[in-house]
């Protein structure tokens, strides 16, 4: 073996130890052997797993793109995902917000689905067809996967994804024209009379579009909304979470690693929610909030 990789390692850790003052990311799965019964799971970027029970969801959390910004899913977070190895095993639905390279790859998702058979996923179309093109057949999408193909404005989709039930609504993705054709789908899962989780993918800072769907947001608690952090920044963006979805709870996620400059642009607007920045993170939802 070449000394000159623990070189690299080394040097990296010396030079990190001069960087801006941030927590190393956690890069292994969390080993707690009396894990919480209800909680959250930062995986990386916008992937989170949720669990409650012997319920237990994943929401965006195979891609393969961080574009030099995002979190990617850690390898061996990854490796353990793939595997279903615990705390990633017996995983009921996979979501996929939409088909951007930092929320959804189709080859480790088909990889991932050819290695973990009871489990469906739902994703808006442009993704299934994402997963033809890389060779998925239409028996087995037929068999395992649920299409969401729905517009902006259009009335929520309700679907049944096993014994678990599924809303879904498409919100603008953010950025305005440039993104206009991607579909952004905002799923909100009854785990529990008390857990609706909803992930609102790359949802858009314009109100009009929350506005337009708050019948949807009004008819049912939101207990536990993963949120993009730039939903948080001002008054303005903050007006689609506390006027509109209302969230019980909210995680920010899709933080770019280089929190320091983050803070810079974004001042303090960050310092009072939670955000979920370190892979393998836990958030115990019975604890106190
Ligand atoms: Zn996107």
């Amino acid at each position: 073996m070449s000394l000159v990789k623990p070189f690299i390692v080394v040097l990296a850790l010396l030079l990190g130890a001069c960087g801006p003052a941030e927590p190393l990311p956690v890069t292994a799965p969390p080993t707690n052997t009396n894990p919480p019964q209800r909680a959250a799971y930062y995986l990386g970027n916008a992937g989170v797993m949720v669990v409650d029970q012997q319920t237990k969801l994943l929401f965006d959390p195979l891609f393969g793109e961080g574009y030099n910004t995002y979190q990617l899913v850690p390898k061996p977070i990854l490796t353990a995902i793939i595997a279903g190895t615990a705390p990633y095993d017996g995983i009921d639905v996979v979501f996929i917000s939409h088909a951007h390279g930092d929320h959804f790859s189709a080859k480790p998702v088909l990889a991932y689905l050819q290695a973990n058979p009871a489990v469906k996923l739902v994703a808006p179309q442009q993704a299934v067809d994402k997963l033809l093109a890389a060779g998925m057949s239409a028996q087995a999408i037929a068999s395992r996967v649920i299409p969401i193909n729905q517009q902006t404005g259009d009335a929520p989709i309700s679907v049944q994804a096993g014994s678990i039930q599924v809303e879904a609504i498409t919100i603008p993705h953010s950025g305005g024209e440039r993104f206009k054709a991607v579909r952004n789908t905002v799923y909100r899962v009854e785990m529990a009379e008390n857990l609706r989780v909803l992930h609102l993918g790359d949802a858009t800072i314009e109100n009009a579009p929350f506005a337009g769907q708050q019948a949807f947001w009004d008819r049912q608690n939101n207990d536990l909304v993963f949120t993009p952090y730039w939903l948080f920044k001002d008054a303005a963006r903050r007006k689609n979470l506390d006027a509109h979805v209302r969230p019980i709870r909210a995680i920010g996620v899709h933080v770019p690693t280089a929190l320091s400059n983050l803070k810079k642009r974004y001042g303090t607007a960050l310092d009072d929610v939670d955000l979920f920045t370190r892979p393998g993170e836990v958030r115990d939802l019975q604890a106190a909030k």
